[in-house]
C-alpha cells in the first residue's frame, strides 16, 4: 500500500531476491530538497540545470553556489550535475536557435553547448570548483558522437589548467554522458565515458519515432517495446562488462509497470523524482531476478 511504501522510502532498495538497486532523485535545484533527507537516496542521479542556467548563463557565482548547496545536502553521496541541455522541449531565448522547424531533431544539448564554448566554459568552471568540497560528477546530454565526448573533455581539462593556474580551488570530476540518443546506446563501446545514464524518455521517443509528450502517440512511446528494451540490456551488459556505472534517470525508472523489465535488462541504478522514491523503491521490492522470466 501506499502509506507502507512511504514508511520504507529511507530503506535501501533491495529486490525480493536480495539485488541492491540504488536509487538516487533526479532535481532542477535546491527547492527540490526541501523536505528531503539525503537518506532517503543514494544521491543524485541528474540535475537538470535548465531552470538555473537560464537566468545565470555566464554567472559563474551563482551557478557555483547551487551546485555547492547540492553537495550539501547530499552530504558525500554522488551529485549528479548534466551540463545545460537547452532546445528540443526546453527553449532558452537568445541561446537556443528559434524557429528551427523539428527542434527535438536539432541543435540542443551539448550540440548547442559546444557551440558556445563561452557560455559552456562558465558551466564548466562553476562545476569544476564545485567538485572539491564532494563527489560531484559531470554528465553530458544528447551525446550523439565520440567527438562531442572527447570535446567537452578537452575544454573541461583546459578549465582545470586554468583554475589551477589561477590558484582557484577546484578537483577533475567524473566524466559521463546521457544515453538518449539510439545511435549512440548502439555503438556504446565506443564511448570512453566514466559512467553511463540511460535517458529513457528521449531514448523511447526517438526509437519509437512518437513524442514524449505527444498525447496522440503515447501508446507508442512505450519503454517496453522490445526494440527500446534491447537497447538498455545492450548498454547494461556493457556496463558491466567494462566496469562503469549504467543508471537510468527517465521517469520509466519510477513506473512500477516498467522496472521489472528494467531490472531485466540488466538496470542496477534508476534516478527519479523526489516524489516517487518510495514508490520506486516499492516496486523494486516486488521484483525476483531469480525467476526465470522472458527477458529483453
Ligand atoms: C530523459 O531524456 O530521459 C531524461 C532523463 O532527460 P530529460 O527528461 O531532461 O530530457
Ligand atoms: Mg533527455
Amino acid at each position: 500500500s501506499r502509506s507502507e511504501a512511504e514508511a520504507r522510502r529511507d530503506e535501501a532498495a533491495l529486490t525480493r531476491d536480495g539485488t541492491r538497486i540504488a536509487v538516487m532523485i533526479n532535481v532542477a535545484g535546491l527547492a527540490d530538497l526541501a523536505d528531503l533527507p539525503a537518506k532517503a537516496c543514494d544521491g543524485i542521479g541528474l540535475t537538470r540545470t535548465e531552470f538555473l542556467v537560464e537566468h545565470a548563463l555566464r554567472d559563474e557565482a551563482r551557478q557555483f553556489e547551487t551546485y555547492a548547496g547540492l553537495l550539501r545536502w547530499a552530504a558525500g553521496r554522488p551529485v549528479t550535475i548534466r551540463t545545460l541541455d537547452a532546445g528540443g522541449d526546453k527553449p532558452i531565448s537568445g541561446y537556443t536557435i528559434a524557429g528551427e522547424a523539428n527542434p527535438f531533431l536539432g541543435l540542443r544539448g551539448i550540440r548547442l553547448s559546444l557551440r558556445h564554448p563561452e557560455i559552456f566554459r562558465v558551466q564548466l568552471r562553476a562545476l569544476a570548483r564545485a567538485a572539491a568540497l564532494g563527489p560531484l560528477k559531470i554528465m553530458l546530454p544528447m551525446v550523439t558522437m565520440a567527438q562531442e565526448l572527447e570535446q567537452a573533455r578537452a575544454l573541461l581539462d583546459a578549465v582545470l589548467a586554468e583554475l589551477a593556474a589561477e590558484g582557484v580551488a577546484h578537483s577533475a570530476p567524473a566524466l559521463g554522458i546521457m544515453v538518449e540518443v539510439p545511435a549512440a546506446a548502439m555503438a556504446i563501446a565506443g564511448f570512453d565515458a566514466a559512467f553511463f545514464s540511460i535517458g529513457s524518455n528521449d531514448l523511447t521517443q526517438y526509437a519509437t519515432a512518437a513524442a514524449r509528450d505527444g498525447s496522440e502517440v503515447a501508446t507508442y512511446a512505450d519503454v517496453l517495446h522490445p526494440g527500446v528494451l534491447a537497447m538498455i540490456g545492450h548498454v547494461a551488459r556493457h556496463g558491466a562488462e567494462v566496469g562503469r556505472e549504467v543508471s537510468l534517470c527517465g521517469d520509466a525508472g519510477g513506473d512500477p509497470r516498467a522496472i521489472a523489465a528494467l531490472l531485466r535488462a540488466g538496470v542496477r541504478a534508476v534516478s527519479v523524482s523526489p516524489g516517487l522514491l518510495a514508490q520506486a523503491k516499492a516496486a523494486i521490492r516486488d521484483v525476483d531476478l531469480s525467476e526465470r522470466k522472458p527477458s529483453a
